[in-house]
């Protein structure tokens, strides 16, 4: 028997309250949206949280950055419908400006304590070549919310409860371990990123559909089915002094 078996890989689709950590409007449909429908679908209870307001989402110099954010903020209200999620938590930080870690982190823990969740899906921060910061920052403060929910020195809240996380699932991830089929619900995820229209005009569409139906496919490779999500799905024990997290 290898030492990491001791710690095995937790089970994303068997989770009944989900909460989904974002970076910006349409992170979560790309990075996620064929599983938070289908979990939606199973009956889980689906949550997300967008850290920041989408402000700089533009290429368009004349456009006004609070109107761009309005706007963000209808399409993921829309998109988050049709995934079936039910809860939004807007923690309205402006796009692209640069987090405060240890601010985030700590809202984060209250999150957690307040919705309790089971799993959280966050991108992952440790992706080689992630040069957008909010990214960076969204993913390392909800894995670091994830070690300390349960711990009550840390930030606590009166009325709040420690929280104890049963997962982390990483998503935008180059080291998935967890492949769910996302085939039923496919169809689902593109209409709700889609519904970014800000983000995805219409002459971009056939190339980002293109590039993620083949990526979908990729991961499903051998796996029976025809199109999967990859997430790289974590305990709070393989996120500290964990040498076997790597290549779990
Ligand atoms: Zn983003």
């Amino acid at each position: 028997m290898k030492a990491k078996e001791l710690i095995p890989i937790p089970d994303l689709e068997g989770a009944r309250r989900v909460l989904c950590i974002a970076p910006h409007p349409d992170d979560a449909e790309i990075g996620a949206g064929g599983t938070l429908a289908k979990l939606a679908e199973k009956g889980a209870r689906v949550g997300l949280a967008i850290v920041t307001d989408g402000r700089r989402g533009t290429f368009d110099p004349r456009q006004d950055l609070e109107a761009v954010a309005a706007i963000r903020r209808k399409e993921q209200e829309a998109a988050a419908q049709r995934l079936g999620i039910t809860e939004l938590y807007w923690l309205s930080y402006p796009d692209g400006a640069g987090l405060p870690a240890e601010e985030l982190r700590a809202r984060l823990i209250h999150l957690i304590r307040e919705v309790q969740p089971q799993a959280i899906l966050a991108p992952d921060p440790w992706l080689a070549y992630e040069a957008h910061p909010d990214h960076r920052a969204t993913g390392l403060a909800a894995a670091e919310a994830v070690l300390f929910s349960s711990m009550p020195p840390f930030y606590p809240r009166a009325g709040l409860d420690p929280h104890k996380v049963d997962l982390v699932a990483f998503y935008y991830t180059a080291r998935p371990n967890t492949f769910i089929d996302v085939t039923s619900t496919w169809e689902h995820k593109l209409a709700a990123i889609q519904t970014h229209t800000s983000q995805f005009p219409a002459d971009t569409w056939p190339m980002v559909e293109g590039y993620l139906t083949l990526k979908a496919q990729e991961l499903a490779e051998n796996r029976g089915f025809p199109l999967a999500e990859g997430f790289k799905a974590l305990t709070p024990m393989h996120l500290h002094i964990n040498v076997d997290t790597e290549i779990t």
